[in-house]
């Protein structure tokens, strides 16, 4: 536990698992109160809550169901976000996807998605953004994806909503700046969890064709949000910042 957690609130949506549990783990053992969210895994977020909160009982770990396709419930939690006392931050990584053809896009499924991956983020952030900064301190991270900077076939609409969050980002950061609140983008590219699940059978093909030649752990991009959220990391904001196992440094195609 870190001196500078103590008493300070963040909330994670999306933490029972996958990358956002990596996060809620990483924030939990820097000392932060953390509040997460979970929309379908109930059990997997009491049972997390638990354990976390026996293992750090002087913090104080809670959770909350909160399905961001739903304005009004966005709407609830952004109020409690917003008159949180010890607020310092949120990292918004509830998220999913619509593979599809760019040229076949279902307009309603599509912007179903934008409620999840970007308006709630908008709304969630915009919240959290006005306490933070009167109290002149404060985190607000996105994760985003490599997608919104590199094409892949298939996930146009999905691509679309996290450029969405990552120019959002940059504004706000732009924004909040002056009174020492940062906003910053985690760009992952392929990370181990559930999401990856319908695209198991084609992974030791994608693992090749990464440099690092594996998918990144929950944990790493845990590790990452965790640096983020700590004081020495205050002048970084506005970034996008990968974690993407070298997939962004060059062209895939290799002779
Ligand atoms: P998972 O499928 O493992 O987890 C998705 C998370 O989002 C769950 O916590 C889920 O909650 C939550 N969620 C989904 N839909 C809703 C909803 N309508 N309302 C509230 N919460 C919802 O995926 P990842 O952990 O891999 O993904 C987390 C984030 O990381 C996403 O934003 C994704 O786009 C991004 N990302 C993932 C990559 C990867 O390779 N895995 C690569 C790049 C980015 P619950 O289980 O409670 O329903």
């Amino acid at each position: 536990m870190t001196h500078a957690a103590k008493g300070k609130t963040v909330f994670v949506t999306g933490g029972a698992r996958g990358i956002g549990l990596g996060i809620v783990k990483a924030l939990a053992a820097d000392g932060y109160n953390i509040s997460f969210t979970y929309r379908s895994s109930g059990d997997e977020a009491a049972r997390v809550r638990d354990e976390l909160q026996a293992n750090y009982p002087e913090q104080t770990i809670d959770c909350h169901e909160v399905d961001m396709s739903d304005r009004g419930q966005v709407d609830t939690f952004a109020g409690q976000i917003a008159e949180t006392e010890g607020l310092y931050g949120l990292a918004y990584n509830a998220g999913g996807s619509y593979d599809t053809l760019a040229a076949l896009v279902d307009q309603d499924r599509a912007e179903a998605l934008f409620q999840l991956n970007f308006w709630a983020l908008t709304r969630l952030a915009g919240a959290a953004a006005r306490p933070l900064m009167r109290a002149r301190a404060g985190r607000i991270i996105a994760i985003g994806s490599i997608t919104a900077q590199m094409g892949v076939s298939g996930n146009s609409i999905y691509a679309a909503s996290k450029g969405a969050m990552l120019s959002y980002i940059r504004t706000l950061a732009i924004e909040i700046a002056r009174k020492g609140v940062t906003a910053n983008y985690v760009s992952p590219g392929y990370v181990d969890t559930d999401l990856m699940a319908p695209y198991a059978s084609y992974r030791e093909k994608v693992e090749q064709q990464i440099p690092l030649r594996r998918f990144a752990q929950p944990e790493e991009v845990g590790a990452l949000v965790s640096y983020l959220f700590s004081p020495l990391a205050g002048y970084i904001t506005g970034a996008v910042i990968p974690i993407d196992g070298g997939t962004s440094a060059g062209l895939s195609i290799q002779v």
